[in-house]
């Protein structure tokens, strides 16, 4: 008999959900992790004959499965958390809402107020179980990435990028060539292959003008980056399109040359059959978000059963309700689709019931540029894991702890969360991040800059 191998970490004797291609279960199962790769994921007692290591996590009355992927962020508009449910209340809300509230509250924003949000916004999301987000952009984003770093995240950040209107408070303009300088730079200082990536990024086509929408696009194909863009979010860009160049936006961009796998289209909502066809045939991504429903009917099955990569995304803490949470954005997606499509002709079973946690995972993966690296529990992958408490009253006469997975979880059962093999969250705690701090904090700092807009 060989001697166990000795590895970093061993999760063992959980209840883990793989996400692996076969939809793998294991009842009692453990997981080795050594350089913050999975090592081995397999049924317990196998593991311990095989394996040993200094650190044990105790699995036992736990739910393992992958980390969620957030696949569209916005950590700068963190502070923003409440501002738009309450203008609606009192029905002082102006539109279009990301020129009046949205890039003039970006505007306000320091360097330090991006760390701030940046601790603040980790903090939420890992202690409900997400550890890789793609951020659309935002200003000083070297300040966010240093900040993102320290709290053991996996993430992608961009510089929110226009060039193209005079609409914009000043401190948020730029010119073409300072558009371009700044994104090549934040991908040149963060490469691939770290927890913190650089990405390239366009505010959305009303914005951005075409000269740049097509130079980002040639320097992110050199550089192996992606572009995260706003994409088919509104009527006014379908119209702004139409009038402009006389086209819709897709075939706008089909026509620039710059419709291909680097792209990140956040919302594709006002999607034609055609246009998911021609996602199909390019190879773009799509995060899909919950509060899309509050607008249109998204197409996201359609995305996904024709194999374009789709993740989930919660669009940051001012248009999500607030909400980081991304078992709760699967449950509204479920029944978002559910209702989208099942209704019309009634089909009760629209979407299967973990489908849109498959997207949070391996969709999530997938767009980023990262399927089988993230988003499932298995040999080779990073070792981003979730462990959640099966002694939970939701989770206790479930028939399966995988039914309570699809129905019942929420961020609030997360136990335990590593992020490339480091433990960042125990027992419900934030390890990485001194949250009493950064919540005092953003809560002073979160009253001055919405003052500033003057809007109750
Ligand atoms: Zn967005």
């Amino acid at each position: 008999m060989t001697a166990p191998k000795t590895v970093d970490t061993i999760v063992e004797h959980a209840y883990i959900v793989t996400f692996d291609d076969a939809g793998t279960v294991l009842a009692d199962g453990s997981i080795a992790i050594a350089d913050g790769a999975i090592t081995a994921v397999g049924e317990a007692a196998d593991i311990a004959a095989a394996y040993t290591a200094a650190e044990v996590i105790d699995g036992r009355h736990r739910l393992a499965m992958p980390g969620l992927i957030d696949a569209h962020t916005h950590i700068a508009q963190t502070m923003m958390k409440g501002l738009f449910p309450e203008l609606q209340r009192k029905g002082k809300q102006e539109w279009p809402v990301w020129r009046r509230y949205l890039i003039p509250f970006e505007a306000n924003l320091s360097g330090e107020d991006m760390e701030l949000s940046m601790q603040l916004a980790a903090a939420n999301m890992l202690a409900h179980g997400t550890t890789t987000f793609y951020d659309a952009g935002g200003p000083h984003p070297h300040h966010t990435a240093r900040a993102a770093l320290a709290t053991g995240m996996r993430g992608m950040i961009g510089r929110s990028t226009l060039d193209d209107s005079t609409e914009i408070p000043e401190s948020m303009r730029m010119t073409t060539d300072e558009a371009i300088e700044e994104n090549i730079r934040l991908v040149e200082d963060y490469p691939a292959g770290g927890l913190i990536t650089g990405s390239m990024a366009l505010r959305q086509i009303m914005n951005c003008s075409p000269e740049l929408i097509t130079t980002i696009h040639a320097e992110a194909l050199a550089r192996g980056a992606k572009v995260h863009s706003h994409l088919l979010e509104g009527t006014d860009e379908i119209d702004y399109a139409v009038a402009r160049y006389g086209k819709r936006p897709i075939d706008f961009l089909v026509d620039l040359g710059v419709f291909d796998e680097t792209l990140h289209a956040a919302h594709a909502v006002y999607a034609t059959p055609w246009d998911v066809q021609k996602f199909r045939e390019h190879g773009p991504s799509v995060a899909h978000c919950r509060n899309n429903y509050n607008f249109g009917t998204p197409r996201a099955l359609e995305y996904w059963r024709a194999g374009v990569p789709i993740g989930l995304g919660t669009d940051g803490a001012a248009t999500s309700q607030g909400m980081l949470d991304m078992f709760r954005i699967a449950s509204g997606v479920t029944m978002g689709q559910q209702y989208t499509y099942g209704p019309v002709v009634h089909e009760l079973d629209a979407i299967a019931p973990d489908e849109a946690l498959q997207m949070a995972t391996r969709g999530g993966a997938a767009a980023l540029g990262m399927a089988g690296r993230i988003g499932q529990l298995t040999a080779e992958a990073r070792a981003d894991i979730v462990l959640l408490d099966l002694d939970s009253v939701d989770a206790s006469v479930s028939v399966t702890p995988f039914s309570y997975l699809v129905d019942g979880a929420t961020g609030h059962d997360v136990d335990t969360v590593l992020v490339d093999g480091r433990t960042v969250v125990s027992g419900g705690e934030v390890l990485t991040v001194d949250v009493d701090r950064v919540v005092s904090a953003a809560r002073t700092r979160q009253i001055e800059l919405v003052n500033d807009f003057n809007v109750f």
